[in-house]
């Protein structure tokens, strides 16, 4: 679903991503772990065109991230991201910051997309919240409305890049639960995370990251047994 291949990053003569290279199948959950500044989050946001890399390739079901001709914003819906401060309009409700894009991407109408909405919100537990605007939600529940207006895409995939650093220990679980149950129903996954209580239970594959290079791509199992 996924191919990176040998992509290099640079922030000015900063090398952020050396040689990084990683698939992710079909209905896999990968979690991708390492220090604080060795990429994870650069690499995550390479494979939605979120941040131009300078060479290597990344394809997401056969379409290529770095062609010129590519369709970012066909691209974006069809990989859900979801981002460590949430990232909604704070003037919108909760249905609202669910169907801005189904409207003006998806093109569906707002009594459509609305419907929709409505459906992924209670879907993660939000269904009395729909007309709340984000400064009347915990922040486990904006981001579950996050999360929501990814799914509201009907992505292919989904990116999370450290979706629980932001919150309240007390929020963290709400959240993972619901990525849970994503991974469970098949989704293809890659999360950047630190919570390896979820890695442990969700992932089928961690990669470790260091200075801009995976160091190790391993099974689960390996990961958690190794000395
Ligand atoms: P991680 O997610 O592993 O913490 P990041 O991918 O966020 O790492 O960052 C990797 C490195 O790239 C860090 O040194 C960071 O400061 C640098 N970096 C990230 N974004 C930018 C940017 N827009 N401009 C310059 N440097 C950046
Ligand atoms: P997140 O973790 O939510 O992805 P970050 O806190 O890593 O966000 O980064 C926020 C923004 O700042 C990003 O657009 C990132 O590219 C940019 N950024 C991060 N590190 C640097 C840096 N050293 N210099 C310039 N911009 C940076």
């Amino acid at each position: 679903m996924i191919v990176i291949e040998d992509v290099h990053k640079s922030y000015g003569n900063q090398h952020i991503l050396r040689a990084c290279s990683a698939t992710v199948s079909l209905g896999e959950v990968v979690v991708v772990c390492g220090p604080s500044g060795s990429g994870k989050s650069t690499l995550i946001k390479c494979i939605n065109g979120l941040v131009p890399f300078e060479r290597g390739t990344i394809t997401v079901d056969g379409v290529s991230v770095s062609s010129p001709k590519t369709d970012l914003p066909a691209l974006r819906s069809r990989i859900g991201m979801v981002f460590q401060s949430f990232e909604l309009y704070p003037h919108m409700t909760a249905l609202q910051n669910v169907s801005l894009a189904q409207i003006h991407v998806l093109k569906r109408s707002r009594a459509e997309a609305d419907a929709r909405s409505e459906k992924i919100l209670a879907r993660v537990g939000l269904g009395d919240k729909r007309d709340s605007r984000p400064s009347q939600l915990s922040g486990g529940q904006q981001q579950r409305v996050s999360i929501a207006r990814a799914l509201a895409m009907d992505p292919q995939a989904m990116l999370f890049d450290e979706p629980t650093s932001a919150l309240d220990p007390e929020m963290i679980n709400e959240v993972l639960e619901v990525m849970q149950e994503l991974a469970l129903e098949g989704m293809t996954m890659m999360v950047v995370t630190h919570e390896m209580g979820f890695a442990q239970r969700v992932a089928d594959r961690v990669l470790f990251m260091d200075r801009g290079q995976i160091v190790e791509d391993t099974p689960k199992a390996q990961f958690f047994t190794a000395p």
